[in-house]
């Protein structure tokens, strides 16, 4: 089994589902006692979210590369960075290690065309639903077509993650407002919704939408798993 490095913190709410999700599929691999073999690096979000209002990417890049860095030197074997928002810092972790990162938008995309959906639908936070980083990849790497909500949409979407879902607040009237950004999206013709943000599967549920959901999280610690594993 190889070892996976983690990068997580961005939040610790969705790390712990990370490790939750990595141990379940080794287990459910590989049976009996198994559990995954990994190393977390978790930083201090409040340090990551003031860079980020403040646009000074180059510093997050610096701690993540950093963290990246400590990850390998501890034997991981490929690294996860447990957020969306921050594969905007993904090619300085790259070029800080020898080792793969496990990029979140590509095993998503995987995910989606094996679905056979070409046209989706993203939440997350205000930064992956407007920069290249995220929308760049997936339709020009992966030839999907990207609906985003619009701008106060958007503004409700990056609010809830930052003041509720990274705090740990779960809150019916959210999960109300994210279905009707949905059924909005819907109408705009995606046939599918990327949850873009590794801490909504916390709010919204299958059930909760009409559309099938493609959970990052779920969906980039099963491609941890397959890495692991091979
Ligand atoms: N976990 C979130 C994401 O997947 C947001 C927190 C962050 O800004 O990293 O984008």
């Amino acid at each position: 089994m190889r070892t996976i490095g983690l990068i997580g913190g961005m939040s610790w709410e969705s790390t712990l589902e990370y490790y939750r999700l990595i141990n379940q599929g080794v287990a459910k691999r590989l049976g009996g006692l198994h559990s995954a073999r990994c190393l977390l690096y978790s930083v201090d979000f409040a340090e990551i979210e003031q860079l980020q209002t403040a646009g000074d990417w180059d510093t997050a890049a610096t701690i993540l590369a950093d963290a990246a860095a400590r990850l390998e030197r501890g034997g991981a074997d490929f690294i996860v960075l447990c957020t969306n928002t921050m594969h905007i810092v993904a090619d300085a972790i790259t070029a800080a290690v020898s080792v793969p990162l496990l990029h979140i938008a590509d095993a998503t995309a995987d995910a989606i065309r094996a679905a056979g959906i070409r046209t989706v639908g993203l939440l997350g936070t205000r930064f992956t639903m407007e920069q290249e980083f995220y929308l760049g990849r997936l339709r020009d790497t992966h030839r999907l077509t990207v609906v985003v909500p619009e701008a106060s949409d958007r503004e409700l979407v990056h609010s809830v993650i930052y003041t509720e879902l990274c705090r740990g607040e779960i809150r019916p009237q959210s999960r109300t407002d994210y279905v009707a950004v949905i059924d909005r999206m819907s109408a705009a013709g995606a046939e599918g919704i990327i949850l873009g943000c590794t801490e909504i599967g916390l709010l919204i549920r299958p059930a909760d939408s009409r559309l099938p959901l493609f959970d990052t999280t779920r969906i980039h610690a099963d491609a941890a798993v397959a890495g692991a594993l091979g």
